[in-house]
This record gives C-alpha cells, structure tokens and sequence, in this order.
C-alpha cells in the first residue's frame, strides 16, 4: 500500500489513524455486529456516538451554552438558502461580503431570499484580497452580515473577525473549520460543510446562537427549519451515518493532537514554510495579497509558463510521481494549489517543497 499526500482542496485528506480505525470497526461498530451505517440512527449506541462528538466539539471549541450545534445532512452550500430563510425574521435586507467563489455563490443564493446587498467586493481584483475595512458598507438594518472565513479557490483568508456591531455575523468556515480556535460568541451562526477538515462529504456543521433559532419564515420547508434540527437533537431525518461517525472519531483524533491550539500552531508553521518558499523564488509566484493569504488553501502560479501550460502540466505529472497528488490549480485562478488542512502533516510540506526546488533547477 501507498498512500500519497492528498494536497485536494476537498474531498480531502484525512488522517491515517482515523481511516485504520474506521477499517478495525467496519464489520462490527460498537459491538453491534453490525457496520455503522447499517444500525439505526434512532438506536441508543448511534445516539450515544452523536452526543458524544457534540460534547468533544464543544470542548474543542469552548461553545458557549446559549449556542446550539445541529449536524445536518446537505451540502455546505444549503446553508446558503437555509441561513435567509431562517435568519431573516421579518427583515427584508441582508448584507454580503464577496470576496471571493463562495462568498460570492451565498450572495447569489440570498438574492432569491431577500434584498443582498454587497458590503465590498474584490471581484474586480480577481478576488486577491479582501476590501480595506474602512470602505465597507455595513447596513445596520441587515438581518444578518455573511462572509466566507476562509476562500477555498482563491487563497483569500479572514485574520480578523469582521465587527459587525448589532447585526448577527454569519460565515461559511468549510475549509478553515477545526484548524484553529474560534471565539465562538462574536458569531450568530458558523456553518461548515466536513469534506475540508472534518471528514467525508454529506454531514455540514452549523453552530447558531440559541435566540437566532424558532423564527423561520412560514414558508420555511419544516426540513430546512433549524428548530426542527434543535428540537430533534439533530436526528429528525436519516442522517448520512458514516459521514457523522467520521467527524466523531476525527473530533477525537483532534483532541489527541492537542487540540485546537496545537492544530493552529502546527497550520501556521506548514503554511508559512510553504509562503516562505514562495516568496524566495522568482520562479513560484502567490497572487494573493500578504496580508490575506490562506492558511489553508495556497495557490501559487509557476512563471515562465508557456500559454498552452505545458509546465503546469509537466509539475503535475512529476509531483504525482513524487506521491504528491491533486495539485491542480482550480480553473479560475489556474496554476497550482497545495491545501494544507489537519491532516497534512508536515512532511507532506517539506516533500512539496523538495519538488518544488528541484523542479526549478531543471525547469527555470
Ligand atoms: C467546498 C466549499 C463549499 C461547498 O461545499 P458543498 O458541500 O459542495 O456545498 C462551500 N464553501 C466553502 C468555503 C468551501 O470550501
């Protein structure tokens, strides 16, 4: 068997100890004889699983009292209709910041919902850094303020929380969830969808200040009603089981890391090797602007590429070889980029690196 480094900016890579546990336990979870997504959600061993990953995420990320956590089966960018049609509570309008292809995709989701309005926008700069703060236009009449804390395609990362005073902030922390601490309470609602940090694809987190709950509009499918998701301890329909179970043992295989603060250390110093690579060379080229660069998804551009990228394509096929796997660039922004979430150790970097200098030598 070998395993590559999985530098995908999701699905993505998980940790090998979570995968060989999830093997040990396929043909008999918990005793059951039976595989986890073959026992009934509504049995005591699921319903235990899932109060105990609730209470190791919120030791992890020291969730206050008065915030539910509601683990939904959807895609991440359900959350984009399911936040208007929950938040808005009788309010017409709600502010946007576009700074990138997510942020941008929830904005076009809020427009069927409600009056958007764009607080700033960097789509003129091709999304490579985010508005100066002063030029913000904030609505304090806003149902709620959405943003994306990390811009999987684009690199394009908030360092600071944007203050938003009375207005409920809301973010899209898919592919930057779990690798750091939050401060939980300067939001009124988290969501993360768990194919970046958390685990596989069909399970999305949604942490929500309790008062924000119980007042969807009357047309809110009662699916898509957070207070059913609250009242039903999030097991109102069939959840995608193996999807729940993976973040549960991911959650504990974080804790035994050192949880979040180890998580955020060991993140900061895999990303900055990389950038720190980067910027010595005149060869790698980030186009993010400094201040806001990813830790987590770093786009770099290699020059000197001829228009038919055939050194793209050359970088590619040898960092494949070196096991270093889905480079690839996302189409919009090209190039290549290395995802660097929890599960990417070090190592993987450091290889990433060799590659990178050994590819100049011969290709600069
Ligand atoms: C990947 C990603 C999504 C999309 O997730 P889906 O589950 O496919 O909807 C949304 N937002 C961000 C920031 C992402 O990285």
């Amino acid at each position: 068997m070998s395993r590559v480094y999985n530098f995908g900016a999701g699905p993505a890579m998980l940790p090998v100890e979570v995968l060989q546990r999830a093997q040990e336990e396929l043909l008999d979870w918990n005793g059951s004889g039976m595989s986890v997504f073959e026992v009934s959600h509504r049995s005591k061993g699921f319903q235990e699983m899932m109060a105990t990953a609730e209470l190791d995420l919120r030791d992890l990320l020291a969730v206050p009292a008065n915030y539910q956590i509601l683990f939904l089966t959807a895609p991440a960018r359900a959350q984009s209709a399911m936040v208007p049609m929950n938040l808005l509570r009788g309010k017409t309008t709600a502010d946007y910041l576009d700074t990138g292809t997510w942020s941008y995709m929830a904005l076009q989701e809020g427009r069927r919902f409600c009056e958007a309005k764009v607080v700033c926008s960097s789509r003129e700069n091709a999304y490579t850094t985010i508005p100066e703060v002063a030029t913000w236009q904030l609505n304090p009449e806003a149902a709620f303020v959405h943003y994306c804390a990390n811009e999987t395609i684009h690199g394009i990362e908030f360092h600071d929380v944007p203050e938003t005073g009375q207005v409920p902030l809301v973010t899209d922390m898919t592919s930057s969830f779990l690798s750091q601490p939050i401060d939980i309470a300067k939001y009124g609602l988290i969501y993360a969808g768990a194919q970046k940090n958390v685990g596989p694809a069909g399970l999305t987190i949604v942490i929500v200040r309790e008062d924000l709950i119980g007042a969807a509009s009357s047309t809110t499918p009662i699916v898509y009603d957070y207070k059913t998701q609250q009242e039903n301890s999030s097991l109102y329909y069939t959840p995608a089981s193996f999807s729940y179970y993976m973040a549960a043992i991911m959650f504990q295989w974080i804790k035994k890391q050192g949880g979040l603060v180890q998580m955020a250390e060991r993140n900061q110093r895999k990303a900055e090797k990389l950038y720190a690579y980067i910027d010595s060379s005149d060869f790698y080229h980030s186009p993010v602007a400094h201040k806001d660069r990813s830790r987590m998804n770093v786009p770099f551009i290699l020059a000197d590429n001829t228009p038919d990228n055939t050194l793209d394509a050359l970088f590619l096929r040898e960092a494949q070889a070196a096991g270093l796997s889905q480079l690839k660039g996302h189409r919009l922004v090209g190039g290549m980029r290395a995802s660097l979430y929890n599960a990417m150790p070090e190592a993987g970097v450091d290889a990433l690196i060799t590659l990178m200098q050994d590819f100049v030598t011969r290709n600069g």
